[in-house]
């Protein structure tokens, strides 16, 4: 069986991670997902330095800003990062589906920051 954990800290935080693996390993076990008798064969700490769009005030006028730039040059920013927004792979594969359907013609939907760029206008 493999696993894959998360745990999220302030920006700057330092980790124990002895510690931070021991509690992970005990909320496993008092969940019941893991048994006594399961073993640790093989582990990999992956560090995030920025993992989490936080959104502020100023991101909304930002974006939109951004966005009004963008689409006078004729230029498709698309997924988390390109949209400078919190979301997921479903939604990163459904913007780049309709994407390449607005690109072909076929219609798609337009971006989910395109009723924000409509309200400024
Ligand atoms: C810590 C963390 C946990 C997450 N957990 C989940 C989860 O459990 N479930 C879930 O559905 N989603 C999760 N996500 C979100 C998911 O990973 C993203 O929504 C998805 O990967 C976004 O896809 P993307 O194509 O927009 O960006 P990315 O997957 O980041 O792809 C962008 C790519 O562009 C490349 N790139 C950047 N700049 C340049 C450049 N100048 N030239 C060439 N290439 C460039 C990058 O190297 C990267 O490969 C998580 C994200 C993080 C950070």
């Amino acid at each position: 069986m493999t696993m894959y954990l998360e745990a999220a800290r302030p920006g700057g935080t330092r980790v124990d991670r002895d510690k931070l693996e021991a509690a992970m390993i005990r909320g496993l076990r008092e969940c019941g997902v893991l048994r006594r008798s399961d073993e640790l064969t093989a582990k990999v700490w992956m560090p995030v330095d920025v993992g989490y769009v936080v959104y502020d005030r100023a991101r909304t006028p930002a974006v939109n800003t951004i966005f009004a730039h963008l689409n006078s040059l004729g230029v498709e920013s698309i997924g988390r990062y390109g949209g400078w927004k919190y979301s997921f792979m479903e939604e990163t594969i459904l913007d780049g589906k309709r994407c390449a359907e607005r690109l072909t013609g076929g219609g798609g939907a337009e971006p989910a920051h395109a009723g924000e760029l409509r309200a400024l206008k």
